[in-house]
């Protein structure tokens, strides 16, 4: 295995493509409103600013213009990311807020 190959398949392992189950779909729509991360949002300029993607069990949508996109990382969709953020700012006293 070349080295771009192994690359490619650590890579391969950090996203994981729709359908997703309702816990998913729940930890994906909190990493995307937490405010902590940057969310997935839409390719589309909206004037209203409204472009920030929703999990459905499908993929992730966007509610204004219908965009979709069927993937998101590992991390966002088994909640890791969500629960390490929250155990370093509870840890720094600051949540919850
Ligand atoms: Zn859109």
């Amino acid at each position: 295995m070349t080295d771009i190959e192994e690359l490619d398949t650590r890579k391969a392992k950090d996203w994981i493509t729709a359908p997703w189950s309702d816990e998913q779909v729940e930890n994906i729509n909190r990493f995307q409103n937490a405010g902590a991360f940057h969310p997935f949002t839409c390719n589309c300029p909206h004037p209203e600013r409204n472009y920030k993607l929703k999990a459905t069990n499908e993929g992730l949508r966007c509610t204004d213009c219908g965009w979709d996109q069927r993937w998101v990382h590992v991390f966002m969709a088994d909640g890791s990311a969500m629960a390490n953020w929250e155990e370093s700012m509870s840890r720094l006293g600051l949540w919850p807020f």
